[in-house]
């Protein structure tokens, strides 16, 4: 069963209720090789990013946290990274929202998608229809591509690649 979270959705629940906060939720194999960086950061860097040639946001970046990896996307050191959101401002698409770069984040809302009983609470504190567990893998004519192991995001991809 895969967990799919509809980035489309949710930015249009946004736009109807701007007091929507998402929850914030992530998932790796092993915690420790990646930091704790959230789906939607992770979502947000691998579609909806438009892989700038001289990327703006690596320029303005004081603490060079952001790397363009080999594949194309943009990582963000998480033991670097200060919080400045210089990066925000500059990205001319807005691609990261502020809360991304967040070092307190609140444990009330921050759910491990290794547990199941995370995926459960996750779920319902989403706003209603914008993340359900389906059997299906990626189907992109219907913008649904998958970012690891256990989460499908549905949403507008910009790269090439994905096209
Ligand atoms: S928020 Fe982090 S990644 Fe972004 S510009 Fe500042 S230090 Fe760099
Ligand atoms: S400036 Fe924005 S769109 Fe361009 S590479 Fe950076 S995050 Fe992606």
């Amino acid at each position: 069963m895969n967990i799919l979270i509809d980035m489309i959705k949710l930015r249009a629940a946004m736009i109807e209720n701007p007091s929507i906060t998402l929850p914030e939720a992530y998932f790796y194999p092993d915690i420790n090789i990646n930091g704790l960086k959230t789906i939607r950061e992770l979502a947000a860097f691998s579609f909806s990013c438009r892989r700038c040639e001289d990327a703006p946001c690596i320029s303005v970046c004081p603490a060079e946290a952001l790397e363009k990896v080999e594949s194309g996307i943009i990582e963000r050191h998480t033991n670097l990274c200060v919080s400045c959101k210089s990066c925000v401002t500059i990205c001319p698409f807005g691609t990261m929202m502020s809360d991304f770069f967040e070092h307190r984040r609140n444990r009330d809302n921050l759910y491990d998608l290794n547990f199941e009983s995370d995926i459960a609470r996750f779920i319902m504190s989403c706003p209603e229809g914008t993340v359900t567990l389906i059997e299906s893998e990626e189907v992109p004519e219907n913008n649904i591509y998958r970012l690891n192991e256990k989460v499908l995001i549905r949403d507008f991809v910009y790269s090439t690649e994905k096209q």
